[in-house]
């Protein structure tokens, strides 16, 4: 408000000012002491550990994970492959705006109402069957339909645990995912992970240790890494955690941008009681504004979680579901994620080969089947927080690894790259770009 009076400029231009400096990462927050602004990737102004009352500072690790997503549109001279989502250009928008527009001309009184808490059935129907064609069992009655998958991961987080509870997550993991545990005071407690995923044989002692309320996992083309969780392994996670009583948390959300190999079975698929959740959504395949995504869950947890969902956001707009369904149903989702994997494998093959030509020496780049990130992990004289001011001043950027762990000092060695978001030629200038930042790194 001073600033708005000294500057003689309206209250809302300042306050959206203060909102995009936050969401690229330029305001930190101090507890007590006011809002600053601050290089985005400065240093914390505390060591988190220091600053940890349970079992690190959600506020201040929270905050600090947000540029993983780096979703918002950066200048267009910054090739930005920090970004969490599939390619821009090819969002449907004309096949979209069409059954938007048939909607709105056919139901747009009911596509105007709250509708159904659990989710427009119609819709839910149409997700039973596509799921029980991969051989995930679900009737319509065990599908909610929620406002993206975080909600999703959101809903099961506060139906099932308690501050304090243990979950246990891959590490590294998704980044909002730490986050939306640590704020609920959810201890989350790590399992090591290798090319086939995560490591099982180190489950029974941490499940012995711990006794965990909640197995979180990405098995499919995971975020931050890219890997697959292998078949084997797949099996020994369900049976574990069965034996265990022990819910799993099964996160897909990009398990149909597949390139390459054959699908893995999922978690729920495998199991023999209900005690695997599973997620997914449409932000990834079709496009995130759209926000809907589901979860599939079995009695007497569904309708606890459907009650949750209701007093959160009664529901997820109608309008919406009713033209997700739409597009599904006339097959123009099934073209559109076939001309997404076309898109990302020639993507991901652009970037592979750019990568292995002119990244240094003792870079690992792990390839995956799918899905839309390269994992990278950097020799010891390139730590992260070096490289990226060097990138940004390339105009270039990505996700830093240590979004994705909770504390862990191999993170300072590991970045993600998104492939897809670019054309094959920015894809090809930004790889130079970022080994460019890479040769200064050493010479600093
Ligand atoms: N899970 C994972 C692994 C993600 O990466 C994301 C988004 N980046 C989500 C869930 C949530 O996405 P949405 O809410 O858009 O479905």
């Amino acid at each position: 408000r001073v600033l708005a009076a000294e500057l003689a400029v309206s209250r809302l231009t300042v306050e959206n000012a203060y909102g995009e400096l936050a969401a690229k990462g330029f305001l930190q927050a101090r507890r007590g002491s006011g809002a600053y602004v601050c290089h985005p990737y400065a240093p914390p102004a505390r060591p988190v550990a220091e600053a940890a009352p349970f079992p690190v500072d959600p506020f201040t690790t929270g905050a600090s994970r947000l540029d993983g997503q780096a979703d918002s549109p950066l200048p267009p001279d910054v090739i930005n492959f920090a970004a969490g989502v599939g390619n821009p250009r090819i969002f449907p928008q004309e096949a979209f705006r069409k059954v938007m527009h048939s909607v709105l001309r056919r139901h747009a009184e009911e596509a105007f109402h709250y509708g159904d808490y659990c989710g427009y059935y119609p819709l839910r129907d149409t997700l039973a069957r596509i799921l029980s064609l991969q051989g995930i069992p679900a009737r319509p009655e065990q599908i909610l339909i929620t406002n993206g998958s975080q909600q999703a991961l959101s809903l099961v987080s506060q139906t099932l645990l308690r501050p304090g509870d243990t979950v246990l997550v891959e590490e590294p993991t998704y980044a909002e995912a730490l986050t939306l545990f640590e704020l609920q005071g959810i201890r989350t407690v790590p399992v090591p992970c290798d090319a086939d995923g995560l490591c099982v044989d180190a489950l029974p002692a941490l499940l012995a240790a711990h006794r965990p309320a909640l197995i979180y996992t990405i098995p499919n083309f995971h975020n931050p890494t890219g890997r697959c969780l292998s078949e084997p392994r797949r099996r020994q996670l369900v049976k574990l955690a069965e034996a265990a009583g022990v819910t799993l948390l099964e996160d897909d959300f990009v398990g149909d941008l597949r390139y390459q190999g054959a699908a893995l079975p999922s978690l729920r698929s495998l199991a023999t009681c209900g005690q695997v959740i599973y997620v997914g959504t449409f932000s990834k395949m079709l496009m995130p504004s759209i926000r809907i995504g589901y979860l599939v869950a079995d009695a007497p947890l569904y309708p606890r979680l459907a009650l949750r969902k209701h007093v959160d956001s009664f529901t997820t707009s109608s309008l919406l579901q009713r033209s997700l369904d739409a597009f599904v149903t006339v097959g123009s989702y099934q073209r559109q994620l076939q001309r997404a994997c076309r898109l990302y494998r020639q993507l991901r093959d652009v970037a592979a080969d750019a990568l292995a030509r002119h990244l240094p020496p003792g870079c690992r780049v792990e390839l995956p089947e799918g899905g839309l990130f390269l994992w990278v992990q950097l020799p010891p004289d390139i730590p992260v927080s070096r490289l990226m001011p060097l990138a940004w001043q390339q105009n270039v950027t990505f996700a830093r690894g240590a979004c994705f762990y909770r504390d862990n000092p191999q993170a300072e060695f590991t970045l993600r790259l998104n492939f897809s978001a670019q054309t094959p030629e920015r894809t090809v200038v930004g790889i130079e770009r970022l080994a460019r930042a890479m040769a200064l790194c050493r010479e600093q």
